[in-house]
């Protein structure tokens, strides 16, 4: 089975546009590439689960979506960088629907397409919802700051960041696994 980086998007990956319409919007935050090339090397499967309820709000539709998350692709490929799956919530919090984070239904159609172990991935995001969903799941969680208004941060988290290129480095890293082993 492979193991995974499940990456929210705004405020993780890409710098926070509310509700960003429209692909000229969308910046990837420093040092974003860095840290999915690294990921990419050390054999994790680089999904991105994001709510996006703009499309169920009507301010943009999912061929814009699309066409944003090519511009990420584009933005990423001359550094070596690759998102293996971009997976997204259209709806709005009051349809209830069960894709939306913190529910975890992407995170399970991901993994039964990609063949994802979540015991030995993670969750990296910027919102309690994506601790949440990490946890709900076995996954190890990173919080990153990068942006965050959020204060105090959520200190469920297995780590904390202040970049995405830390989290991967921590995750890179490996030794806060060799816990499991000192028993
Ligand atoms: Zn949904």
């Amino acid at each position: 089975m492979n193991k995974a980086v499940f990456l929210d998007r705004d405020n993780t990956i890409a710098r926070d546009v509310p509700y960003c319409s429209r692909p000229e919007d969308f910046e990837l935050l420093p040092t974003v590439p860095e840290a999915i090339k690294l990921l990419n090397e050390k054999d994790f499967k680089v999904i991105v689960i994001t709510n996006q309820s703009g499309i169920a709000r009507g301010y943009f539709t999912e061929e814009t979506l699309s066409q944003i998350h090519k511009k990420m692709k584009d933005e990423l490929a001359p550094y070596g960088a690759t998102i293996d799956g971009i997976y997204y919530c259209p709806h709005h919090p009051d349809d209830k629907c069960d894709c939306r984070k913190p529910k975890t239904a992407l995170f399970r159609k991901a993994a039964a397409e990609h063949n994802i172990d979540f015991g030995s991935s993670y969750m990296i995001g910027d919102m309690p919802l994506d601790i949440d969903a990490g946890k709900a799941l076995g996954c190890k969680t990173v919080l990153v700051t990068t942006g965050s208004n959020i204060s105090p941060p959520d200190t469920r988290a297995d780590y904390t960041a202040n970049s995405l290129l830390e989290a991967a480095r921590w995750i890179a890293d490996f030794k806060h696994a060799f816990g499991y082993m000192k028993t």
